[in-house]
């Protein structure tokens, strides 16, 4: 399916930098009762810096995705990417989104730093959870990837880890 893009225009622009707005307000109310509950915050950053973040709590999971949209967002064969709560994500600096459809259909928003290009995070329509990109963290080794999804799009190159649990597809699919 060819993607639908949404964010084209100032105006579109500027409203989902809104919204990442006041999701960042939320986060900052919430932040201390976060961190104060848990001793694991992990920070990072974008590549200019201009971007940072921490996260408050251990991810849900930590996969590769292989389709084909990672792999134009990312510049790499795949992203690898951390699932956690939103409340347990802080950003500080201004984020850009970008909108496409998702091979499953779903739309996909990714989250890039305007000024390096740096892909920080990506969600669906489920505002409970966002992945954040491992690759972004100061120390991404914790980070392992348990999952690799969307294998039915994977360059024949890539050599997958034997140990991750595999789907050709999303794991709803
Ligand atoms: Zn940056
Ligand atoms: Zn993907």
């Amino acid at each position: 399916m060819a993607p639908s893009w949404t964010v084209g225009t100032e105006f579109a622009k500027r409203s989902n930098r809104d919204i990442l707005t006041s999701k960042r307000f939320i986060l900052r109310k919430r932040r201390n009762q976060v961190i104060a509950s848990n001793s694991t915050s992990q920070k990072g950053r974008c590549l200019c810096g201009r971007v940072t973040f921490s996260v408050s709590a251990a991810p849900l999971g930590v996969g590769n995705c292989h389709c084909r949209s990672c792999q134009r967002a990312t510049g790499a064969p795949f992203f690898t990417e951390a699932v956690f709560p939103y409340e347990a994500l802080t950003i500080q600096g201004d984020l850009m989104q970008h909108t496409s459809i998702a091979d499953s259909g779903a739309n996909a928003h990714r989250a890039f730093c305007p000024h390096c290009g740096a892909l920080m995070i990506a969600y669906g329509d489920n505002p409970e959870i966002v992945a954040v990109s491992v690759s972004a963290f100061d120390d991404p080794s914790p980070y392992a990837p348990q999952l690799d999804i969307w294998l039915s799009e994977a360059q024949p190159w890539v050599r997958l880890d034997p140990n991750t649990v595999k789907h050709e597809k999303s794991p709803k699919a």
